[in-house]
């Protein structure tokens, strides 16, 4: 089966020609083949470059104008850094010209400040780095922070986890424990994917989205009963190394699939989400029950890396709600070794 660009996601570590000596499973080259019969990739970024990637609407500066509110100067400043995708995602490059300091400040406060909550916990665990780096989480139980030689967490000498590691024997342990995100509204996180996903999106497609914008600003008369996000969790120590976002645009004119995927890979996460409201997507009839089938984006890691760290899991979740929720983030640790150490009564597992 020949090859395709949607194999790309796990180039992200620069070494092109390792592409030609991946084992790919059969699940996921069948997905390849899927991707680049139905869609075409219009957008293609890393999250880390060498220099700031500035997405740019305006060729002279008089004509520069928000994408989202529309406005210009002197109506509007553009005088703050306005990041495409939320920096904590691991975006440290993509910068958008095209966002007003009113829209930015706006999207942040609103929106992805509830997408950083979701994350939650996770974002300590699977090393999230945004401005100040990947946080720490802190339970009752345990707290988790980045050491010299990788993921430590500091459990109290009484603790049941502690004991529960002991128990099961020498060597690697998973434990499971549970651990709680800060409240948050779901599709207030949703709508910063979108809001990411329209910064990135190609200038010719934004009439598409005109309607994806309004509902973003919350201008909108339509709301949106169901939002399908699908992530695909995979193990190991950031499989995506520099994250990336891409948008899929679908070929064919009328076919019963979204116009627009917004994909986002960084860390362990991979997410696909549908742009809503898109002009293209006439077979979507608003105010009633639409059913498709998704063939899920292929998360290509090689068999021998799934043996070795464990599978790709897919979720997915409805973030349509627009009450507060929390959320429980099972999470398996392997543990490699446990230190004793006497910081103020703290035990050391490394
Ligand atoms: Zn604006």
């Amino acid at each position: 089966m020949a090859r395709t660009t949607f194999d790309a996601l796990i180039e992200s570590s620069g070494k092109e020609n390792r592409r030609q000596q991946i084992a790919f499973s059969e699940t996921n080259l069948k997905k390849m083949e899927y991707y680049n019969k139905h869609y075409q990739i219009v957008t293609d970024l890393y999250f880390v470059a060498n220099a700031p990637v500035k997405l740019c609407d305006h060729k002279k500066a008089m004509e520069r104008e928000c994408r989202f509110c529309g406005r210009s100067k002197p109506e509007v400043n553009f005088r703050k850094k306005a990041h495409a995708v939320p920096e904590f995602l691991g975006n440290k490059s993509l910068i958008s010209m095209n966002e007003c300091d009113i829209c930015n400040k706006f999207f942040a406060d609103e929106y992805e400040d509830h997408l950083a909550k979701w994350f939650g916990p996770m974002r300590s665990l699977c090393q999230m780095r945004g401005k100040k780096g990947a946080p720490k989480y802190k339970s009752d139980e345990f707290t988790s922070a980045r050491g010299d030689k990788g993921m430590e967490l500091f459990v109290n000498s009484d603790s049941s986890i502690l004991k529960e590691i002991k128990e099961s024997g020498s060597g690697s342990f998973k434990i499971p424990v549970p651990m709680y995100t800060q409240p948050f509204i779901p599709v207030r996180a949703a709508k910063a994917f979108i809001k990411s996903a329209i910064s990135i999106l190609p200038q010719e497609l934004l009439s598409e989205c005109e309607n994806t914008i309004q509902w973003l600003l919350g201008k909108a008369t339509v709301n949106i009963d169901n939002f399908p996000v699908m992530y695909a969790f995979t193990p190991g120590v950031n499989p995506y190394r520099i994250g990336k976002a891409m948008i899929c645009r679908r070929k064919m004119p009328d076919a019963e699939m979204p116009f627009l995927w917004l994909i986002i890979a960084t860390t362990n996460f991979l997410f696909q989400i549908m742009i809503p409201f898109c002009k293209s997507d006439r077979w979507i009839k608003h105010g009633k029950k639409n059913s498709f089938e998704v063939t899920k984006f292929p998360t290509p890691f090689p068999e021998e890396y799934e043996k070795k760290y464990g599978k790709t899991v897919w979720y997915c979740e409805d973030w349509a709600s627009d009450n507060p929720v929390v959320q429980n983030r099972e999470a398996s640790f392997h543990v490699d070794k446990i230190e004793e150490i006497n910081v103020n009564k703290k035990k050391n597992k490394k």
